[in-house]
């Protein structure tokens, strides 16, 4: 059988019918009304490909150098020809056809929406692998056609990029395919069925003419009704001005604006009778998924369809991950409302507020302030980077070191993942471009093309251009950095500047500040593509140390003879793992607790030397203002391993100043023992002092409120650290994020820091901060 009506499967069929028509199969057999619809099966595929014999040709096709993109971009093209230009057999088409014929109304032919549906249980994360191909509003002379690209979408570059990565054999994938009536909508909306940030029991319905787009869009100002639970009572009932629908073009099947009417436009858009249905239907997902919905419905033909269901407040995975089987991935799949698959979206996913917050598409952690209006342009990993603009808002699942360029050009940066510290949000400060990170569903729910404002402060992205917002303009200039006041305060705590990109030297050093505090070399090597060992294998160790003096130079120029902390390598094996060279990097449940920082540079001392190697190169040039600093040091025996590489490589550690970063617990509760060992400065890593104090991923926006630098266990690791140092005579600093903050700046000022480092945007506030607190202790110790 090539097809199964999606009311005859459940979750049992996953590995025939894939995620997504399995969990709408469930759902229908839970009860709900889901928009009808059948699935054309793996099993389909599979014999198609071997029937016709293009199976072994498929698979050796895209068997190919995964970092080679012009290989992989010629795979994905042999694979769509091969499986898009073979013939179907004619009695598994008139299957499908017959099937696609029953689903329309009086002989007219049915718009439907055709799906993928992954039945690769065994994919971590099919998300990456592609197989989400979606077509809408299709009829019968395409609909055979958009099968097989269904079908191709297993041979995207980037499923195949993925699973050649990961060693994932691409005969063992397959995928089925959903073919679902759209549901020409006469009335649209979105139900809540519990408050959505207080939880109470009270369903709130908004509702508008013609199709949901209006409504999940923010088009259309909807009607709200309010109902409560409780008392089963309609308590408010807010009759909106509705100006415009969207309905579909019966012709193409696109969606068009209309205005309405005057008789409708002012009407109520739900009769008591249909609130008391969408009730029903709201308290019936409700129990099904065990949580309260955020639920998207239509009325067509006096039947309510359930288009999609979320939870309200859980921050959501969301994996669209095939063989999941999860429900609610399954309803998001349910055929759309005539609008785009992702716009549908736009309404759900977390506890925003109902009225105020209608037009905040999607939101995360404001890791970059300020406020900008652009279009939003979806980069995924693979992607050409030109695209986007000068001035565009760079929507991606995460930034990567080879993504700067286009994050410079870029008005505003959002990412699906990563938190305060991670390369996005460390990055896009120093370029002084406003960004929300850890948005956990921005590359799904923005558009491309969308006109968007987004607050780097709060966290947001709203649909619209806003008047008030700053055009996107190119990286931020010199002069933006510059304090107003040319007359810096003078403190006796020295005020220092992080940076992570060379491009960012000029702006930090024009701050003022005094010195930088903590200058990464992560970025420099990472945007080579390759791993160091791989770089050093291929061009020789001269010119890696080449690179690394060319990029350390141009913030050591800008700051002499002001001090500049340069840190050793310090990134995780997945990050190397994403270069050139990165297949040999050992596959690690916590790369954040595994092979990293010092740890690798001791065990594996090849490019740690070529490092010190060129800081030696450094000072013989005359660059004395440079202080190597040590990453993830945990005890003296680490010492012991620096001390012996830097005098192998030519650093006296006797006259130059060194020294290492606190960023574990041992090594602030080891601290008198490094300090005996020769350091003579400590610098807070409170990144990753807190990650590893609190067990709080520093990267994991799930569990981002957590993360509290001001904890009070993270301050008396760090004042007793500091408390020592003064005794012993070792100098203390801050270079994690946390040093931008005026309450820690408070807390270390009181405790005796030596200096302060925070990032270019907050130099300035921090110089004041460390005075007023200097004052006040001044004026405490002689009243
Ligand atoms: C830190 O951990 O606070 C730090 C500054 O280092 P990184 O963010 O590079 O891990
Ligand atoms: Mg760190």
């Amino acid at each position: 059988m090539a097809v199964l009506w999606l009311e005859d499967v459940d979750a049992d069929d996953v590995g025939t019918v894939g995620g997504k028509a399995a969990s709408l199969g469930e759902l229908i057999g839970a009860g709900l009304p889901v928009p009808p619809g059948f699935t054309v099966t793996a099993g389909t595929y599979r014999a198609f490909i071997e029937e016709a014999g293009i199976d072994e040709e498929l698979f050796a096709a895209v068997d190919v150098d995964p970092e080679d993109s012009a290989a992989l971009r010629a795979a994905e093209e042999t694979a769509a020809e091969l499986i898009l230009e073979t013939p179907l057999p004619d009695d598994v088409r008139e299957e499908i056809v017959d099937r696609y014929r029953t689903m329309g109304d009086d002989g007219d032919e049915a718009f439907v929406a055709v799906r993928s549906s992954a039945t690769a249980e065994d994919l971590p994360d099919s998300s990456f692998a592609g197989q989400q191909e979606t077509f809408l509003n299709v009829r019968e002379q395409d609909l055979i056609r958009r099968v097989k690209e269904c079908w191709a979408s297993l041979f995207t570059q980037r499923a195949i990029y993925y699973r050649q990565q990961r060693g994932f054999p691409h005969a063992d994938v397959d995928i089925a395919v959903v073919v679902q009536r759209m549901v020409d909508a006469e009335k649209s909306g979105v139900m809540f069925t519990s408050h959505p940030s207080t939880g109470d029991p009270q369903i709130t319905i908004e509702a508008a003419w013609g199709l949901g787009e209006a409504v999940v869009s923010g088009t259309v100002s909807p009607d709200n009704y309010v109902y409560d639970r409780e008392r089963a009572t309609v308590d408010e009932v807010t009759v909106a001005d509705k100006k415009v629908e969207m309905v579909k073009d019966s012709e193409t099947g696109e969606t068009v604006t209309l205005e309405v009417d005057d008789e409708r436009r002012n009407a109520r858009v739900l009769s008591d009778e249909e609130i008391g249905e969408l009730v029903e239907l709201g308290k019936r997902v409700e129990d099904h998924y065990g949580t309260p919905q955020d639920v998207e419905w239509a009325i067509y033909d006096g039947e309510i369809y359930m288009l999609q269901s979320r939870p309200i407040t859980t921050i959501q995975e969301e994996a669209e991950s095939g063989g999941a089987a999860d429900a609610s991935d399954g309803a998001e799949s349910t055929a759309g409302n005539g609008g785009t698959d992702d716009g549908a979206t736009a309404n759900s996913g977390s506890d925003r507020g109902l009225a105020d917050d209608a037009d905040v598409l999607v939101d995360g952690l404001g890791a970059s302030p300020g406020v900008v209006s652009g279009t939003v342009r979806i980069v995924h990993k693979l992607d050409h980077l030109d695209q986007v603009q000068e001035g565009d808002v760079m929507v991606t699942e995460m930034t990567m070191p080879d993504m700067v360029p286009a994050m410079k050009r870029a008005a505003g940066i959002v990412t699906d993942e990563g938190g305060m510290t991670s390369h996005a949000a460390i990055i896009s400060r120093e370029l002084g471009v406003p960004a929300v990170v850890g948005t956990g569903n921005g590359t799904r729910i923005l558009n491309d093309g969308q006109s968007v404002t987004l607050d780097g402060d709060k966290g947001t992205i709203r649909a619209g251009a806003d008047d008030e917002a700053e055009p996107g303009e190119e990286f931020e200039p010199v002069e933006a950095a510059r304090p107003e006041t040319p007359v810096k305060p003078m403190t006796a705590t020295e005020v220092k500047v992080n940076v992570s990109i060379p491009e960012a030297a000029e702006r930090a050093a024009a701050t003022g500040a005094d010195g930088v505090g903590l200058l990464r070399i992560e970025h420099m090597v990472l945007s080579l593509g390759k791993t160091p060992e791989k770089y050093i294998a291929e061009h020789g160790a001269r010119a890696y140390q080449d690179e690394l003096i060319e990029g350390v130079r141009q913030v050591a120029d800008e700051f002499y003879p002001r001090p500049v902390r340069v840190r050793t390598i310090d990134a995780p094996t997945d990050e190397f793992r994403e270069l050139e060279g990165g297949d040999g990097e050992p596959t690690e449940h916590n790369p954040m607790l595994g092979w990293r920082g010092i740890r690798r540079s001791l065990d594996k001392p090849e490019p740690f030397r070529q490092e010190l190697a060129a800081f030696a190169r450094l000072y013989e040039m005359g660059y004395d203002n440079l202080e190597v600093m040590f990453p993830l040091v945990n005890d003296a025996s680490d010492i012991e391993g620096i001390k012996r590489h830097m005098r192998e490589s030519g650093i006296d550690p006797e006259t130059h100043r060194w020294g290492v970063m606190i960023e574990t617990p041992a090594s602030a509760l080891q601290i008198e023992e490094l300090a005996a060992a020769g350091i003579d400065f400590a610098s807070f890593g409170t990144n990753d002092l807190t990650q590893y104090t609190l067990a709080v991923d520093r990267n994991n926006e799930h569990v981002a409120d957590r993360f509290d630098e001001l904890h009070p266990a993270v301050l008396r690791l760090i004042g007793d650290t500091i408390e020592t140092c003064r005794e012993l005579g070792v100098d203390t600093s801050i270079c994690g994020q946390a040093g931008s903050k005026p309450e820690m700046v408070e807390f270390l000022v009181e405790a005796g820091v030596s200096s302060i480092s925070a990032n270019i945007d907050a130099v300035r506030d921090v110089q004041h901060e460390v005075k007023r607190t200097e004052q006040r202790l001044l004026l405490d110790s002689v009243r």
